[in-house]
């Protein structure tokens, strides 16, 4: 088995059996996080540096954690706070940066390819922690990892994805990843949140979320991104629930074994019913924070690996 990449930037460049590798080394992480003792030093003297420029809850404390089980010295830039408020352009702050010899850096950055040019910058390994509305595939990949341990395949599954698809960058990694993997991925939202051209990516497209909904396996919601919408997308919370929110009802048209997911953060009532996003039954959104852990975890290990060793080839 081969990880051949140098980054972690998106979806897009990885091959379905790099997406296999790094899904089967994440199964040996959740393993080890499920122990008392979680540690590992598989990153023991190297430092990763986290910067995030736009706000983060799970995804920023997941990337921590993750470093810090695999004995990396961790550095969170508070970014907010930063020389960027005093004008320092990005380049500039990943010149300064790298300058401190990190091995890994975890970026999240509002534009989008803002992180790739980062990443033609430095020296060191970088991870996208999501850019913009272009990528999160770190996000993606978790998804994938949960999807394939409540299923027992990753292959061949119908997935609808409901919701703001136009402003997510879940949705994209997502779409991407999935259809690598050849899975049926349908996408339901009002016409004002489909970006055009999407049926290019080879999905179908529905409006209407009963027709969507129908035998799917996995129902994947998304929250609405109104810091990236500028002007009234949808008519009001409530009407957007009542025609694309999931509730019980909405939901017995899928597949009776359909699990739910969601990226959070979640708005309860607006997106999701909140009992049914409570209901251990058909909701896998805790696990999908426990795996984005362990997915963490794989993606810093195998580009360390890589940083190390050259040939690029590594053996799971
Ligand atoms: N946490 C995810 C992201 O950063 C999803 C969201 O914010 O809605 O894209």
């Amino acid at each position: 088995m081969r990880f051949d990449q140098r980054h972690l930037l998106g979806i897009e460049p990885l091959r379905p059996d790099e997406i296999t590798t790094l899904l089967d080394l994440s199964d040996r992480y959740v393993t080890l996080n499920k122990r008392r003792d979680k540690h590992a030093s598989v990153l023991s003297g190297l430092t990763q540096i986290n910067m995030f420029f736009e706000n983060s809850t799970r995804t920023q404390a997941s990337f921590e954690i993750a470093g810090k089980r695999l004995g990396a010295d961790v550095m969170n830039m508070a970014m907010q706070a930063s020389s960027i408020k005093k004008g320092e352009t990005l380049i500039d702050t990943a010149l300064t940066l790298n300058a401190m010899h990190p091995d890994l850096l975890v970026v999240r950055h509002p534009q989008s390819g803002a992180v790739d040019l980062l990443a033609q910058k430095v020296n060191c390994a970088v991870i996208n922690a999501g850019d913009g509305r272009h990528e999160h595939p770190t996000q993606a990949l978790l998804d994938a990892l949960t999807i394939r341990r409540a299923k027992g395949r990753l292959h061949r599954l119908k997935i609808a994805i409901c919701g703001d698809i136009a402003h997510s960058r879940v949705a994209r990694s997502n779409i991407l990843l999935l259809g690598k993997m050849e899975n049926r991925v349908r996408l339901i939202g009002p016409p004002t949140l489909m970006p055009s051209q999407i049926a290019d990516f080879g999905v179908e497209v529905f409006h209407d979320m009963e027709q969507g909904l129908r035998d799917a396996d996995v129902v994947m919601m998304l929250r609405l991104q109104r810091e990236r919408m500028d002007g009234g997308f949808i008519p009001s919370e409530r009407e957007y629930f009542h025609r694309y929110g999931l509730n019980a009802k909405k939901l017995a048209l899928a597949h009776p074994d359909a699990i739910v997911m969601h990226p959070g953060p979640m708005n309860r009532g607006v997106e999701i019913d909140g009992t049914l996003a409570d209901d251990i039954n058909r909701s896998v959104i805790q696990e999908q924070v426990e795996m984005g852990v362990a997915v963490r975890m794989a993606a810093m290990d195998i580009l360390a690996r890589n940083l190390r060793a050259s040939p690029k080839e590594v053996m799971v």
